[in-house]
Parts: C-alpha cells; structure tokens; sequence
C-alpha cells in the first residue's frame, strides 16, 4: 500500500495580499516604509460597512489584527494601523509570475488559490530522501524571495494534506515538514479546528464530545464520527486526523467557469419578511461570492439569482452587467433587481403567495482582472540578486568563448576543404575537392 510514496510540496505565500500591496508601493516610491515592518492590513472599502480586513502584516498580527474582522473594530484594536485598499490586478501579477517559477520547476504544480499550490517533486526527490526535500524547498523560497520579492512557507509530506498542514506552521518564509511519522507530535496537539477541512461549526459539534484536538479525532471511534457528522464528514475527519489524503497532484491553474453561493433559510421567505430575512442573505451571498472571485482574480459579466420556492421547484433570474465587475456593491444592485423581477415585482413568485426556502447567487461569464504583466517583468528582473547577475556574466562569457572556438575551428574547415563546404549546425564536412 506504500509502495508509491510520493513527495508533495505545499507552497503558500505569506500574507499574500498584504506582501504584494507592499511591493507595489516600494515599486511605486521606494522611499515608502516597508508595509511588511509596521502594523498594516489591506481592507475593503473602508467606505462601505463590507469593509473587512483580507490581510494584514506580522506587527498588526501582535496586536490582535484578525483577517476577516472588520476595519473598523481592528483599528480599536490598533489605531495606528495603516490600510490600503486590495488592489487584485497586482496579486494577479504576482501569482502569475509565482506559478510560472514553479511550473518551470516540474509541471506537476496543481494551484489552488491565488497565492498557493502543490507540487509533486517525487521525480526531483525521492521520499526516502529528506534532507534532498528540505534542500529544494529552501531553494524555491530563496528564489521565490531573490526573483520576486516576497517569502513563502514549503511544507513537505507525502500527501497534499499533510503538506497543507505542515505550511500552515510557523511563519514567514519557512519550511516544515509533517512525515507520517512526524504526526504524532506535530499535529495531534493542535485544536480540532485547525484540521484543514474542518469547519468552524464541525469543530464546535466535535467539542461538545469532548474531541478538542486533532489526535483526539484521530484516535475517536470511526462510527462515533460518522454519527455525528454524517457519514462524509465523519469520515473525512477521522481518515485526515491520522494524515490520510490525496496524493493526486492535478495540473491545473486556477480557473473557474463559474462561482454561485446558495443558502437554505432557517424559515421560509414571503413578502412579509423579505426585508429583513430575504435581503440580508442576498447580501451575505453577495460578498461571499465577490470575495471568492478576488480570490481568484477574475470578474464576472452576467450575474445570476436563483430561489427554491416552498415546494422544491428551482426559479432563476439572469443579468448582464455593461462590463465585468467583481464589486460586492455592483452585483449587490444587480441581484436586488434581479430579486425584485424575480419574487416582489408584479410578476414576481411573491405575487403568487408563493414563499421560498432557498436563495442563490452565481456569477458566470468570468475574465482575468487585467494584469500590466510587462512592468512587473522588468520589475523582477532588477530583483535580480548580485550573485544572480554575476552567474548570467559568467554564463555569458562562457557562451561567447564557446562561439568564439567554434568560428575558429569554421575558418580552419573552410581554409583547409574550401569555402561552403562546413554545414552550419550540422557538423557533417561533404567530399573535400
Ligand atoms: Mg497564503
């Protein structure tokens, strides 16, 4: 059953968003701090009440910063921290550059956010071979950093979970390995929640019998799981407590055809109650699927809104936007439009009495955020360690001494057999005269 270990690699930038909103601004004024040295987080638009933190910096982490909050209750936390607006074109850039440094590596790289991706390098390193792991990921992470700008965390294991779980360790710019060996001491101390998969409301069903760690989960009864949680849960659990996952590293660059978030109401819409159960959750699906195609940096051009009425039938509602959009505030109005044909206008499901138990929200129609891909080119070029630039000289010079004999051993063919008679690139003399 072990026969086909393999070595998988997990790569994932450090604070992505915040790390390339720092570039860019040194890119921009060099002159500028650093926002990777000083409290700093990238924030929605701070304008609207969506404004969340998406990402924040190692000082700001210290005072309690969390992704996910609020701008507003983080500057409680930290008055003096300073926020920029996401800016996706650039992460756009950076993961394309990040992603064509590992693809140029094997093509075995599977992406699967913006800002992370797999790798299996068993044809690079064998498994047996640790120390051969451990010397590659620290050389993709130092020129990850000398080409690019910004570190990464490699984990190291045998499957894409563990790995997963191994770069989640300490950051920044680190390497960790989690060997099934390893799993004991590494991983089953740590919280149930921090189980990759493990959701915050699963954890909570898992605490309240008394299974507060990984390697409580891993040692529970598999049935007792599969009761709890239903039978994919529980299983799924139980099997990644004890480290079992895929080893199958897909080729594939992150691409969606089309995003959709739906939610079953806790109590069925009508007209009387829109207001204050309906819209809320068309908003929450709103952001949630704006934030997950940020996440993979595209925009969407039709935007979709569907409902299952009280009686299980499924209703949809489409629109084109002028031009693709992934604001939250934009597709916001679209969908509210969309609702009103759809459930409060004349012709509208409310009109008929008829209440509904489930909302939807898709975007389809998707695009790339336009990336200026060519100035960050030259721009990671002059990233160009010293070292690195002396190697490309040296390389050059050897280039050219090679081309140098080679023109002299032509002239020697030529003046011994005759003009013509050297086949260029084919080193292959014809009858001399
Ligand atoms: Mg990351």
């Amino acid at each position: 059953m072990q026969n086909s270990l393999r070595t998988i690699f997990h790569v994932d930038v450090n604070s992505a968003f915040l790390s390339w909103s720092a570039l860019k601004r040194l890119q921009e004024d060099p002159g500028s701090v650093d926002l990777r040295t000083i409290p700093s987080a990238v924030g929605g638009d701070v304008k609207t009440r969506h404004g969340v933190i998406t990402a924040k910096s190692i000082p700001a982490k210290k005072y309690g910063v969390r992704t996910g909050e609020p701008v507003v209750k983080a500057l409680q936390k930290c008055p003096q921290l300073i926020t920029v607006p996401p800016d996706f074109e650039t992460y756009r850039a950076y993961s394309h550059r990040l992603m064509d440094m590992l693809f140029a590596l094997t093509p075995l790289v599977q992406q699967v956010s913006i800002d992370e991706a797999y790798l299996d390098v068993t044809e690079l390193v064998s498994p047996e071979d640790r120390e051969g792991a451990a010397a590659l990921a620290r050389s993709i992470r130092a020129s990850v950093l000398a080409k690019l700008g910004f570190t990464v965390n490699v984990g190291i294991s045998v499957n894409k979970l563990l790995a997963k779980m191994a770069s989640d360790f300490e950051k920044p710019d680190r390497t960790h390995t989690l060997y099934p060996d390893e799993i004991q001491k590494k991983m089953w101390p740590l919280p149930i929640g921090e189980l990759y998969g493990c959701g915050r409301a699963t954890a909570e069903k898992l605490r309240l019998v008394g299974i507060d760690t990984i390697g409580d989960a891993a040692q529970a009864d598999p049935a007792q799981l599969r009761s709890l949680l239903g039978p994919k849960a529980g299983m799924y659990i139980s099997r990644s407590a004890n480290g079992i996952g895929s080893t199958n590293v897909t080729p594939e660059r992150e691409k969606a055809k089309s995003i959709s978030n739906e939610r079953t109401l806790s109590e069925d819409v009508n007209r009387d109650n829109y207001e204050t159960n309906g819209i809320p959750v068309i908003r929450w699906l709103v952001q949630k699927v704006s934030d997950r195609m940020k996440k993979a940096g595209v925009a969407a051009q039709t935007v979709t809104l569907q409902v299952k009425s009280a009686d299980f039938q499924r209703y949809s509602r489409q629109s084109s936007l002028p031009e693709a959009t992934d604001s939250p505030a934009v597709l916001e109005d679209a969908c509210l439009q969309l609702a009103e044909r759809l459930l409060t206008g004349t012709e509208g499901l409310f009109s008929d009495g008829v209440p509904v138990r489930l909302i939807g929200v898709g975007v389809s129609r998707l695009s790339e955020k336009k990336m200026h891909q060519m100035d960050l080119f030259e721009w990671a070029d002059q990233q160009q360690t010293e070292d690195e630039q002396a190697a490309a000289e040296a390389e050059r010079r050897k280039r050219q001494e090679k081309e140098n004999l080679l023109s002299s051993m032509l002239q020697q063919v030529n003046e011994r057999y005759g003009e013509g008679t050297l086949i260029r690139g084919n080193p292959h003399i014809s009858d001399p005269k």
